[in-house]
């Protein structure tokens, strides 16, 4: 892990933002908003900027690729978002680029640009096409191809949809798409469909109101999950609005917010961005991490706040191949979390998107690795092994086998280390204890 420097640095303020390139497309467009909710005065000098641990290398990679940006600016989630690394330019000035990259780079259309935030760059291998995090943000031409059961909407989410922007599958729980946008781009991304698509967006102001009337007139539904793209890419007022909305509905008993953005601009998780997830308890989240290079001082302290204001953390992974498909991988992340106060809750199949060929692991190896953490490590550790399975049938548990038989009432069974034993199974018409 990188050694931490101190944080802020007062004499940057007025620096001018920006990298320093000629050839930096147009200011990232930031969401757009879905009208206006809350009257916030508008700040008439520029806003507070907390102080967050920078790294050796993040800080190294600000002074080479951003030399008139100060930590006031790096320490802005809003100008990591304007900053985005996005063109071909950029791309080739921080990364030795492959062939393969170039041209998918430059055939690329539509939804799931290339979007990484300054930070998230600072932790991918400019010389290495194989290095995992790289492999998550920089496309490949394997994205243009379709093999077998691949689809643009594998979940069948669309079709789960009753009104714009949620997804209405399992009984008691929703999921509200507040926004298609996200501060980095995964290339595996289920909603590679919609996410960044023209025109990066929140949910319209219409759509979300229709939403939540929906979720208010259902009693059914107790659980909502906040998801998107990226929930916590809204700006604080915005954020609140929804979470204000969503607890005045009294059976919604539980609220959730998945979000990439502490790992990925863990500028973002302000002491105010807290203070406001605290007014809405019960709220957990789950966060999506993919690889132990995300394990960052920076993210560590985001973590730590989120952590600190009672917010319950799980961590959301999917299995990729030549990312996090080995079992030291897999371990270091996992035990990694729980360092930071994060229980490793799914790991996830990847879905089979159109293009994701080159990401999907066969099964066995999922159930490998799953055998490679169980008994090995503290159990807090060991994340379920899901398949969501294609056209909207949920998430299936996919586990190693430890049974491996019976013999008479005793089961038969396998233990982490291969050991083998026996349990004496009551039967269901045997259910009581024998008298002494
Ligand atoms: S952060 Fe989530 S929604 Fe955004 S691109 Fe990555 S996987 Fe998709």
């Amino acid at each position: 892990m990188p050694r931490v420097l101190t944080v802020v640095d007062p004499s940057a303020v007025g620096a001018v933002p920006g990298p320093a390139t000629s050839g930096q497309a147009p200011a990232a467009p930031v969401p757009v908003q879905h009208g206006p909710v809350n009257l916030t005065p508008v700040p008439t000098t520029r806003p507070t900027i907390p102080r967050l641990t920078v790294s050796q290398r993040s800080d190294a990679f600000r002074r080479r690729f951003y030399p008139q940006a100060g930590l006031r600016d790096w320490n802005d989630w809003r100008w990591q978002n304007r900053t985005r690394v996005r063109v071909l330019a950029d791309l080739d000035r921080m990364f030795r680029l492959t062939d393969d990259e170039r041209q998918s780079i430059e055939m690329h259309k539509g939804a799931l640009p290339v979007g990484i935030t300054p930070y998230y760059a600072s932790l991918v291998d400019p010389e290495n096409p194989a290095q995992g995090l790289r492999r998550t943000v920089l496309p490949v031409m394997g994205e243009y191809l379709r093999s077998r059961g691949e689809a643009d909407d594998p979940l069948g989410e669309d079709a789960h949809s009753p009104v714009p922007g949620l997804v209405h599958r399992y009984p008691d729980r929703v999921l509200l798409l507040v926004t298609n946008f996200c501060s980095v781009y995964c290339r595996y991304c289920t909603r590679a469909r919609m996410v960044g698509s023209v025109g990066e967006r929140s949910i319209r102001k219409h759509d979300l109101e229709k939403a939540i009337d929906y979720i208010a007139a259902n009693p059914v539904i107790r659980d909502v999950l906040l998801s998107g793209g990226d929930p916590l890419s809204l700006d604080d007022e915005r954020l609140e609005w929804i979470l204000a909305r969503l607890r005045a509905i009294p059976h919604v008993e539980f609220i959730r917010i998945g979000s990439k953005q502490p790992v990925v601009q863990p500028q973002r998780i302000t002491p105010a961005l807290t203070r406001i997830l605290k007014r809405y308890h019960p709220l957990w989240m789950s966060l999506h991490f993919t690889h132990p290079d995300e394990l960052t001082p920076e993210v560590a302290e985001a973590c730590a706040r989120l952590a600190d204001a009672g917010i319950p953390l799980g961590s959301q992974t999917v299995l990729l191949k030549g990312v996090n498909d080995d079992v030291p991988t897999m371990k270091s992340l996992v035990q990694g979390l729980l360092r930071i106060r994060v229980r490793p809750y799914y790991l996830y199949q990847c879905d089979p998107i159109s293009g994701s060929a080159h990401f999907r692991t066969p099964v066995e190896k999922g159930i490998e690795i799953i055998r490679g953490l169980r008994g090995h490590t503290t159990g807090y550790a060991v994340p379920t092994y899901v398949i969501d399975a294609p056209e909207g049938g949920g998430k299936i548990p996919v586990n190693p086998d430890y049974i491996t038989g019976r013999d008479g009432d005793d089961l038969l069974l396998t233990n982490y280390a291969n050991g083998s034993y026996r349990y004496p199974d009551p039967q269901p018409d045997a259910a009581g204890c024998e008298s002494a």
